[in-house]
C-alpha cells in the first residue's frame, strides 16, 4: 500500500520533480533531488509512464524474460532508484509513447497521445495533496526529443494551472499554487564541453567529442538561473541511476568520465527559473544573480521567520 503524500509536516518544504519515465529522475537532477531529502525536504518524485516501451539499453540485461516482463522490471528498479535517493515516487498511470521513427504515428491509447488537459488531471490532483512550493521539470523542447519529455512538460505546466484554480476539478482537493517552476538544464553542451575539455587537458580518454561534434555550438535557449552544488551527492546519483539496471548503456557519454574531474569543474546541476511568485527570486534572476537554492525566498515564508532579508 502507498502511503498518501500529504502526512508530513504541513510547514514543511517540498519539493516535486516531475519526469516522463522511470529513470529520468535519475539521469537529470538526481543529486539535487538526493541533497534535498538528506537536508530533510520532502521530496517527491511523479513518474508519468511506466517506461513500457523503452528498451533494453544494457545487453547484460537484455534477456526474453526481461524483456517479456518490461514494465514489472522497471517498476522494481525504480523502487530501488527511489530508496537510492531517499525520496517517494507515485507514478501516473501513463503508458509510455515509444520513440516513434519519422513519419510513424504515436501508439493508440499512450502517454503522449493524450490531450494535454485530461492528462494533466492525476497530476493536478497530486499537487492538491502534496501541495509543492517548488515544481521542476523539462523545458518545453522536453530536453530530449521523445514525444513523453515534450508531453511531461506540457502536462506540468497545465496541472500547475489547474491545481492552482478553484474553478478547474471542483471537489478533488484544495486548490494549492506552487511558488515556483524551474526547468532542469541537465545533460547541457556547456555541461559536456566543460568535462571533455577538462577530461582532454588531462590526457583522459574522453568519449564525448563525437557527440560534441555533431551539436552546434549555439547559445543555450534558456538562461541559466539556478546552480545547486550537489558533487557530495553524485555518488547517490550514480547508484540511482545503475539501480535501473536495463537503462544503463555500458559507456555511454554522460556516464564516463572520471567522477573526480566532473566535481572539480561542474559542481552543480543547474536550473532555469520560468515563473515565480517569490519577488526576490525573480529580481535575482533577471539581474543575472544565479540562486543557489530552490527554495531561495521562500525558506522564511515556511520555517516562519520574521523580517528575514
Ligand atoms: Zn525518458
Amino acid at each position: 500500500m502507498e502511503v498518501p503524500v500529504s502526512t508530513r509536516h504541513p510547514d514543511a518544504l517540498r519539493l516535486l520533480s516531475v519526469h516522463a519515465h522511470p529513470d529520468d529522475e535519475s539521469s537529470k537532477g538526481a543529486a539535487t533531488l538526493a541533497r534535498y531529502a538528506a537536508e530533510g525536504v520532502d521530496v517527491l518524485v511523479a513518474t508519468c509512464t511506466g517506461g513500457e516501451r523503452g528498451s533494453v539499453l544494457n545487453p547484460a540485461m537484455d534477456r526474453p524474460e526481461v524483456r517479456a516482463d518490461i514494465a514489472r522490471v522497471r517498476r522494481e528498479e525504480m523502487a530501488a532508484a527511489r530508496e537510492i535517493l531517499g525520496v517517494r515516487q507515485r507514478f501516473l498511470g501513463f503508458v509510455d509513447s515509444g520513440m516513434p521513427g519519422p513519419g510513424e504515428p504515436l501508439p493508440e491509447g499512450c502517454f503522449a497521445a493524450r490531450p494535454v488537459e485530461l492528462a494533466a488531471a492525476p497530476l493536478a490532483a497530486l499537487i492538491r495533496e502534496f501541495r509543492p512550493q517548488v515544481v521542476v521539470t523539462y523545458d518545453e523542447t522536453g530536453g530530449y526529443p521523445h514525444p513523453d519529455h515534450v508531453m511531461t512538460h506540457q502536462v506540468t505546466v497545465a496541472a500547475v494551472e489547474a491545481a492552482a484554480d478553484p474553478q478547474r476539478h471542483p471537489g478533488q482537493g484544495e486548490p494549492w499554487q506552487g511558488s515556483k517552476l524551474y526547468y532542469h538544464l541537465a545533460l547541457s553542451r556547456a555541461w559536456f564541453q566543460a568535462l571533455h575539455t577538462a577530461m582532454t587537458e588531462r590526457g583522459v580518454p574522453s568519449g564525448m567529442g563525437e557527440l560534441l561534434a555533431g551539436w552546434p555550438d549555439t547559445p543555450p535557449a534558456l538562461a541559466t538561473t539556478t546552480r545547486i552544488a550537489c558533487a557530495e551527492q553524485f555518488a547517490v546519483r550514480d547508484a540511482a541511476m545503475l539501480a535501473h539496471a536495463t537503462q544503463v548503456q555500458p559507456g555511454v557519454a554522460f556516464m564516463a568520465h572520471p567522477r573526480d574531474i566532473e566535481r572539480e569543474v561542474w559542481p552543480t546541476e543547474d536550473y532555469h527559473l520560468a515563473r515565480s511568485l517569490v519577488p526576490e527570486a525573480g529580481a535575482a534572476a533577471a539581474a543575472g544573480g544565479i540562486e543557489t537554492d530552490l527554495f531561495a525566498g521562500l525558506r522564511a515564508e515556511v520555517e516562519g521567520e520574521v523580517g528575514a532579508g
